[in-house]
């Protein structure tokens, strides 16, 4: 079986990238996101796995 990431994943809520070891987010575009409050039906963080 493919060795899958788990556990860490962008804690924007429209979000489903996994997230970096060292960052909440997979981008900046998620943190900011989530700061001020953005909930939207899609993520825009340009990432193939959101796309
Ligand atoms: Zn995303
Ligand atoms: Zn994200």
């Amino acid at each position: 079986m493919a060795d899958e990431e788990r556990g860490k994943k962008c804690k924007h809520t429209s979000c489903d990238c996994p997230a970096p070891a060292d960052s909440d987010y997979c981008s900046e575009y998620c943190e900011d996101a989530h700061k001020v409050g953005i909930n939207e039906i899609g993520c825009s963080c340009l990432h193939d796995a959101c796309g």
